[in-house]
């Protein structure tokens, strides 16, 4: 369906590179005619990520990080007088947790590296989500990106499984506080995707072999295929969907033994 979201405007969280999933998100969502906005996490960021967003003809980048509250106040601010106090959707595609901890035991989770990990992973969803309510006022679709390491124990994940199980709970219980203004929250379970937040997990390239080999579809998932569901989840096809994990992982998860 082409064009599906044609006088829409998506507010896109995540941007690190050009491996980034918010970047392949942003550009199936931009193909589907929505107005893009395009935020980064700092300074250090910037000056590639505005010459990717430059690329993208009409969007617009923003600077927040989301563990500061006047950070996510000012940048809604700005895109709230950018796009005349409306948004349609809100991509949520920024996870953290501190090396030490994806790299030790899990037993020895440390109480900030916890903290943090569910800080940037988990409640700036709520935050952010609290932030765009005022201006889906046609309702609207939020997206997030979870990680099946939420379901199962995944050796090297650690507390970003806990934290990707919160999130997941946390899609359910926003989808029940917004799903009375028309505002429906899904969340993508991607399967592995080499980005810059997979490199702080040993053996990536081994994980790349296992789901190759066991998946249904005999291969890794594409960051383009995140993108289309996202696209989905964003336009009218979905307008029936809301506090639902979708998997995009070749169907790996289905798999026993
Ligand atoms: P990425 O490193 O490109 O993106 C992570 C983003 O989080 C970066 O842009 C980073 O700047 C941002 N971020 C971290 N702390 C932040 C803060 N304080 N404020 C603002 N932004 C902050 O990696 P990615 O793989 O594209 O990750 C995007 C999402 O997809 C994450 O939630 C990740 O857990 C999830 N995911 C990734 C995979 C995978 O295999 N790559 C699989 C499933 C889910």
């Amino acid at each position: 369906m082409a064009n599906s979201l044609q006088g829409r405007v998506a507010v896109i969280f995540g941007l690190a590179n050009k491996r980034s999933i918010a970047w392949a998100i942003a550009q199936k969502l931009h193909a589907e005619g929505a107005q893009i906005a395009i935020t980064y996490q700092n300074e250090r960021l910037r000056q590639d990520a505005e010459e990717m967003i430059n690329s993208l003809p009409g969007a617009n980048g923003f600077q927040c990080d989301v563990t500061k509250d006047e950070e996510i106040t000012r940048v809604f601010q700005q895109i709230g007088e950018t796009y005349n106090g409306k948004i349609h959707t809100l991509v949520h595609s920024v996870a953290f947790a501190p090396a030490d901890e994806l790299k030790n035991d899990f037993l020895l989770t440390s109480r900030e590296g916890f903290r943090i990990a569910h800080d940037i992973s988990v409640y700036s969803l709520i935050a952010l989500a609290r932030a765009a309510e005022p201006l889906m006022t046609d309702g609207g679709s939020i997206i997030t990106l979870t990680f099946y390491g939420a379901e199962k124990v995944m050796l090297g994940y650690n507390v970003m499984g806990v934290a990707k199980a919160a999130l997941e709970a946390t899609v359910r219980y926003l989808a029940a506080s917004l799903g009375p203004k028309g505002i429906r929250v899904n969340a993508i379970s991607a399967g592995p995707i080499k980005t810059l937040a997979a490199r702080g997990i040993g053996s990536l390239g081994e994980i790349f072999k296992f789901v190759s080999e066991r998946a249904p579809l005999k291969r890794n998932v594409d960051p383009s295929e995140v993108g289309e569901t996202a696209a989905f989840l964003a336009g009218p096809g979905a307008s029936g969907i809301t506090g639902e994990v979708i998997h995009v992982d070749c169907g790996y998860h289905v798999m026993g033994f």
